[in-house]
């Protein structure tokens, strides 16, 4: 940067602090916006909320003292009058904007107490002796840069741009390949984007869409692919443990489960099966609809580890679930005198030992548990499968560390299990490290839950429908708000609408469960639940994931116009297990947004995850759905995972051919793009 004049130690500092280090990085440091100083607009056609440029003579400078000291111009071009209004000022500015001057002048046009005004424009005297021509580019303006002004960084990127001119960067996509994209060239786009021409289509611009943009996006999220690729390749040279075993256990616990697999139940085991039996770890995906059966597929799977005399460990992302599964666990896997062994964080000191010494002996073959599985001073003797429930809860740091936890030099296979579903291009962009299976089936005999939403005003009637529907023996859930700022008060309010419920409820035995709850008095209320002793289960989002109480018909959930899509599709997978017909009430606060009603519309008209998704996808984005944030995805620079979906099959194309013919290509892009302190998917 230093080589660029007017960039001094203290400049250089700044900008290093923006991540700004070199040339090509100011390159990629993109406007967020444009504004059209290409012409002067006539001061009688100005409209509020316009930024515009206008020109004109001082009629009259006045000092005011309202309730602050202000210097009011008045501009007028011939056409009309504007004010300008400035609160802080020089008296040389002062002197300076005197009556009979004329100004050039850029701002956002307002509504003032005496018709229109721009409050501290940017001006320049224009019969200066300088005097410039309207500049002939659209000109940019770049994201907030502490304490570094636009017009500094405009110098700054026009230098930057000359040097792009003198070839400075490097084209990293080969010619054959642009000529396939059908977008501009690096260098070119670059250019336009920091100067587009003043006939440049801004609507596109704003929205990301220009070609320009998109052929930054393509290169961005081919760095991002390709590193995905690298981090998945790296893995799969790690020794692993081949687990070719005839299966005798698997297939006695499909003799013992009292149903038969679904098709694509067989078809995603066999899948695991097979990469179970090479010595490259597995890094698998199964994606699958809530209530699809993915427990008993990874069932089968640990059993499989097991039976080659080795370990296999489930993470669940809940206390709640991990007991669930322990439980689910111990029922199917006792009669092959397997005895799953719990560990969580809420054990106690002497247990927790005794835990630890049992999966670090190997003496216990299957271990399961939450986040409390791959702290410190756990450890494994044969550790040759890491299951991972419900994925989007895990970071990519999370499995990595498990993937730490295989002692002897060999790394476990992953088996990652999410109810999420992605669609599958997004799911090979965002999760290229890992194989994807789907579990596109429900076992039969579902009936499909009907869900409606009502205000919460018509609470009454719902409470009725609970009596009637626990009196014939039924069972339902009532799922409290969600409180994101404090767990207490979420639990004050479970505990609360309990005791309303109760007492509106005589007859019914209510339950609770939140997630401040000692784990023994959760497990006792999911124990009488599931026994039929309790009618009405009061709980917090905590029985989102897993809870499979198949007897449950009827959920209820409050205030669900606070809770995402996918979040309320997990919720409503509590009911509909059994046979009978299911209801979900979705419970809203009113007045309902629009945007609110959209996406409750959603969940009533389809029960299908992957439609759920697809609309979750285009109303939110896809980093939360993804769970961005916590796995350190795609920190994306100029691309927009959802804008951009229809290149990512060119990206998966490309990927390829880069990796075949233009391998010298692959670091410098990566390193554009991803920079070198964050390693991909690196903790
Ligand atoms: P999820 O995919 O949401 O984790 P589960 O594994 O909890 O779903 O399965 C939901 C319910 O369906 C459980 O009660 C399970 O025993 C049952 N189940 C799973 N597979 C089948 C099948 N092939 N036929 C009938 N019931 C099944
Ligand atoms: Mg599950």
């Amino acid at each position: 940067m230093t080589k660029l004049s007017g960039v001094g130690p203290a400049l250089a500092g700044r900008l290093a602090k923006l991540g700004i280090e070199t040339v090509a990085d100011l390159l990629f440091l993109l406007p967020n916006r444009y504004e059209d100083r290409t012409h002067i607009v006539p001061i009688g056609a100005l409209r509020p909320e316009a930024r515009v440029a206008v020109e004109g003579e001082i009629e009259l400078a006045e000092v005011v003292f309202r309730r602050r000291r202000t210097l009011l111009v008045r501009l007028s071009d011939g056409t009309g009058f504007l004010t300008l209004r400035f609160f802080y000022f020089s008296g040389a500015q002062q002197q300076q904007l005197a009556r009979g001057t004329r100004l050039r002048c850029f701002g956002e046009v307002r509504r003032g107490p005496v018709g229109l005004e721009i409050v501290h424009p940017e001006y320049r005297l224009a019969d200066a002796p300088d005097k410039q021509a309207v500049v002939d580019v659209l000109t940019p303006v770049y994201p907030a840069t502490e304490g570094i002004q636009q017009g500094r960084l405009r110098n700054l990127t026009a230098q930057a741009l000359t040097a792009l001119a003198g070839g400075e960067l490097p084209d990293l996509l080969p010619p054959e390949v642009q000529r396939e994209l059908k977008l501009p060239g690096l260098a070119e786009a670059l250019q336009f984007l920091h100067r587009p021409p003043p006939d440049a289509r801004l609507e596109l611009l704003e929205t990301g869409r220009h070609p320009a943009q998109r052929r930054l996006a393509f290169e961005e999220l081919l760095a991002h692919q390709l590193s995905l690729r690298a981090l998945r390749n790296e893995i799969r040279r790690d020794p692993g443990w081949p687990l070719a075993v005839p299966g005798k256990l698997a297939a006695r616990l499909l003799e013992t489960i009292g149903f038969p697999l679904t098709a694509a139940q067989q078809r995603v085991a066999a899948e695991i099966r097979t990469d179970l039996a090479v010595a490259s770890p597995m890094l698998r995906l199964v994606q699958g609809d809530v209530g699809s059966g993915k427990t008993i597929v990874a069932a089968l799977a640990a059993l499989t580890a097991i039976e080659a005399g080795c370990q296999a460990a489930l993470m669940a992302p809940t206390e709640l679930l991990a007991e669930q599964h322990a439980q689910n666990f111990t029922r199917w896997l006792a009669p092959l005198g397997i005895e799953p062994l719990l560990l969580t964080g809420r054990l106690n000191a002497k247990a927790r030992q005794a835990a630890i010494a049992a999966a670090a002996s190997g003496e216990r073959k299957l271990v399961i548990g939450t986040h409390a599985l791959f702290q410190e001073g756990v450890s494994f003797a044969r550790l040759a499968l890491v299951i991972v429930d419900e994925q989007h809860r895990f970071g990519v740091h999370q499995r990595l560390a498990l993937r730490n936890k295989g002692a002897s030099g060999r790394y476990p296979h992953q088996l990652i299990m999410t109810a999420t579903p992605i669609p599958r291009t997004l799911a090979m962009t965002a999760y290229a490290d890992l194989d994807v299976s789907v579990i596109d089936e429900l076992p039969p005999g579902r009936t499909p839950v009907q869900t409606v939403v009502m205000p919460d005003s018509r609470r009454d009637e719902i409470v009725a429908r609970i009596r009637a529907a626990c009196l014939q023996g039924r069972q339902a859930y009532w799922v409290c708000p969600l409180i994101e700022e404090s767990d207490v008060l979420e639990a004050q309010a479970a505990e609360d609408t309990a005791a309303a419920l109760a007492k509106a409820l005589p007859e019914i035995a209510v339950g609770l469960v939140h997630g401040r709850m000692p784990a023994t008095a959760k497990e006792k209320a999911m124990a009488r639940f599931k026994a039929g002793e309790i009618g009405l289960l009061v709980a917090t989002t905590v029985i989102e994931v897993g809870v499979d109480v198949p007897n449950a018909s009827l959920m209820i959930i409050e205030n669900a116009e606070r809770m995402g899509l996918a979040q309320l599709h997990q919720l409503r997978g509590r009911v509909g297990r059994g046979t009978q017909a299911s209801s979900c009430i979705l419970l809203y606060h009113a007045p309902l947004s629009g945007h609110a009603k959209e996406r409750l519309t959603v969940l009533r008209n389809t029960n299908d995850g992957f439609e759920v998704a697809r609309r979750d996808l285009e109303l939110r984005g896809p980093g939360e759905l993804l769970g961005t944030r916590q796995t350190g995805l795609m920190q994306l620079k100029v691309a927009d995972l959802m804008r951009d979906a229809d290149l990512l099959p060119r990206v998966q194309a490309i990927a390829d051919v880069m990796e075949r013919a233009h391998a010298a290509n692959i670091a410098a892009l990566k390193r554009r793009w991803i920079g070198a302190a964050a390693r991909y998917g690196k903790v």
